[in-house]
This record gives C-alpha cells, structure tokens and sequence, in this order.
C-alpha cells in the first residue's frame, strides 16, 4: 500500500455520495466522491489475498434473514441520498406542510437518508423506528440547558487536529465528518455534515506523525463522521500507516456504513482494510430493521475479510425503548455476527431531547434482559461524562455488599450469599 501523502487527484474534498448517488460504489477506479483514483491499479495487498478471495469466493446476496428480525416493509427506493426538505417531501417522508419547519432545520443540522435506509421506512406508520432516526423534526430547534454543542468534549482532548486523546492507551483519529447518514441525535452534530472536515493531506499526515509520537497509545480509533466514506485509496493509507506503527496493537473504525450504505463493502474496501493488526469494526445500530440482507451480504463480507464486528448502539426513546426492542436488535446483531458491544446512554446533544430515555428505565430494560438473551447478545450500557471524563457502565448491577459477603440476584429470579473467603 502506498505510505506517502495521496496525490491531489485522490482527495475526497468533495461530498462523498452515498451509494444510489452519480458514482455507482462498485465502480473500480473511483474514489468516494466520484474522483477517478489512481490508486485502483496498485496491487490489491502484499499478498493479494483480499483481491483472491473476493474473485474466488463470491458471497451469496441474500443471506438468512436472522431469526427475530422484523421483515423489512417492501418499499420503493429513491435513486440518490435525500438531502435537502424537498427531496424528503418527494420521497414520502415529510408531509408537504412540514416543507418549510424542516427546510430551517437544514440550515442548521446536515440531514441524508442514503436509498438503503429510505427503503427501510414504512411511510404509513407515522412513529416508524427507522424514520425517527434520520428524518428530520422541527423539536432540533429546540435547545435544553443540559445540552451541549460537544457533549462529550473532544475539543479540550485535541492535542492536534483530527486527534482526540483521552485515555492513556487508546486515541481517536477522525480522517472526515461526513457521514453516509445523519442521525437526528448525534453527539457531533454541530460537526458532522458533508461538506466539510475532510482532514487535508498536511493535517491528517501531523495526525498520523502524533501517533506515532505517541507509544502509550495502542489502539487508534478511526471515527468522523464515518471513516468507511473514505475512498479505499485514502482509508487503506490510513490503515497501513498505522499499521506500520509498532506501538499499535488495535484499529478499531466506528461506522455507520454496513447498515446504512452496505453497497460501499466492496472488495476495494476490505482491501484497503487489510492489515496484520487487529482490526475491529464497531458497527452502529439501533433497530433490527437496519439488518436488512444488504447489509447482512456487507457484514458477511467484512467478517470473511478478518474483520472482527462489533455493534453499539444509543438507547433512543421511540426507536429501541423496550425490552422487546432491544431483544430483537441484539438477536439481528449477534446473527449478523456482530457482537453488541456498547448500549450508549444519549448524549445531550443540542435539540435531541425527544430521544432521551432516563438511566432508570435503561438499567430496568437491560436487567429485563439478562437471563433472556445469551450473555453475547448482552451489551455494557454506559454514559459518556460531559467534560470527556470517559465512560462509566451504568449498570445494572445484580450484586450488592451485605456486611463481610454479597447478595447477588439470579438472572432467573433466584439469589446467592456469599460470604467473603476468609483471610
Ligand atoms: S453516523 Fe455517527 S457521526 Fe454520523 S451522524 Fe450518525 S451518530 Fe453522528
């Protein structure tokens, strides 16, 4: 792979598209926003091993649907991401009268619904889970004093662009700020949006030089917006600078791109993908719906690729807020062979009230849980500090001190002392 700064031609500086978009994803030769890439000649990986398998052992389309999963309602789908108000109102998915309430809630906040996701949304249920995700609402307009324009404050954990460093021994690299979607109670939504925080060549290699500055840091974490909108030119630049690192152990990469545009896996990609590093991709999800067979096809492909999945998840009112919810996402998750990994508390982002679902209802929904899913299927529910003080479990805890021993409750209703071992 190439381990120089990318030639002009091959910056995404333009708005990537989604798949549906002018650039079909599948097209060789391109790069996410349309450019031709020069690097589609370069041999596929040392060993060309990706480039075998994708040629040699072709993955069936349409996968099982995983037990639990609600069928996805039939429904058109629209040619190109729906960017803009009327383009949702053409679509179906606004009333013609919300025209204009949400038209101002575009000039605040990014809005796009890739075709995957639109052909998720079932237009004749006015609280369907998928829509309330992506389709935007006037309530964004509206700001409580709890909420904060960076929630999790990644601006005071910047040490140079493009990096946020909390923790000792994990750092996050944030390559772009465009995602394939936008959800309406994103934690960076004052940040994200398509056209802008691409980091520039000079900035994103000042990136790569800080982690290797940096030795205490074994795992880079690639986030955004969503890394996996990246060409695979730039992103499997990025892969393998860090993969050159010795200090480096982990790659993890958060997207949002298997679910929400599945048509962006290609065999480019897992490619670009390739490393001798662990590698891990935590895939964002919140219904069961999104597991469509599309994406199920995109999930396969990557775990044939050797990339380890993980899922995460926010507790959203209206979209996962029961136990039944919930089950069926960690069930169409796991048979996904993505592992749950994080339940995240909302984070309070400016006008994402609505969402919130107060931490007492999700210990309750988690314990409701417990005993009735497989322990894999069994995420850790967790709150970001404000003030980027890191994340704390949230519980629920089955197991309470009582004098020299423990209480400890069953799954299954029953409970256990235990006493301290002596000594
Ligand atoms: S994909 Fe992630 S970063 Fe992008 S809008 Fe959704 S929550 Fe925010």
């Amino acid at each position: 792979m190439p381990d120089g700064p990318f030639p002009r031609q091959d910056r995404p500086d333009a708005p990537a598209p989604a798949s549906g978009d002018a650039t079909p994803p599948d097209t060789p030769g391109r790069d996410a926003a349309g450019a031709p890439d020069p690097g589609a000649t370069r041999p596929a990986s040392p060993d060309g091993a990706h480039a075998a398998r994708a040629a040699t052992a072709p993955v069936p389309r349409d996968p099982p649907a995983p037990p639990g999963t609600p069928p996805s309602p039939p429904r058109g789908t629209p040619a190109r991401t729906l960017r803009d108000a009327d383009a949702l109102r053409d679509a179906g998915l606004i009333d013609p009268e919300a025209r204009a309430a949400i038209a101002a809630v575009a000039e605040r906040y990014a809005i796009a619904v890739t075709p995957a996701v639109a052909a998720l949304i079932d237009r004749d249920d006015p609280a369907d889970p998928i829509a309330r995700q992506f389709v935007p609402d006037p309530a964004e307009l509206r700001t409580t004093p709890q909420e904060l324009a960076d929630p999790i404050a990644d601006g005071p954990h910047t040490p140079v662009p493009g990096v946020v460093h909390r923790y000792p021994d994990r750092a996050l690299l944030k390559p772009l700020l465009a995602c394939p979607v936008y959800c309406r109670f994103c934690f960076r939504r004052e940040v994200v949006g398509p056209d802008g925080g691409v980091l520039a060549e000079p900035a994103l290699e000042a990136a790569l030089d800080w982690f290797r500055r940096t030795p205490q840091v074994r795992e880079a974490i690639l986030t955004g917006g969503d890394p996996l909108m990246l060409s695979p030119r730039r992103l499997g630049h990025i892969v393998a600078a860090l993969s050159a690192m010795p200090h480096i152990e982990i790659i993890r990469i958060h997207s949002r791109v298997p679910v929400a545009d599945p048509a962006r896996i290609t065999p480019a990609l897992l490619d670009a993908l390739d490393t001798d590093k662990a590698l891990f991709l935590c895939v964002h999800a919140n219904h069961a719906r999104e597991f469509s067979a599309d994406a199920r096809t995109a999930l396969r492909r990557l775990a044939r690729g050797g990339v380890a999945l993980l899922g995460q998840s926010v507790l959203l009112r209206g979209v996962n807020d029961s136990a039944a919810a919930l089950e069926a996402l960690f069930r169409a998750m796991l048979a996904s062979r993505v592992k749950p990994y994080y339940l995240h508390q909302l984070d309070r982002a400016p006008g994402t009230a609505r969402f919130e679902v107060p931490i007492a209802e999700g210990r309750a929904l988690l314990r409701a849980l417990r005993g009735r899913v497989t322990g894999l299927a069994w995420p850790t529910y967790v709150l970001d500090l404000p003030g980027g003080e890191g994340k704390a479990p949230l519980g629920p805890e089955f197991a309470a001190r009582d004098g020299a021993g423990w209480v400890v409750e069953g799954p299954l209703g029953g409970a256990w002392r235990q006493e301290d071992a002596p000594g």
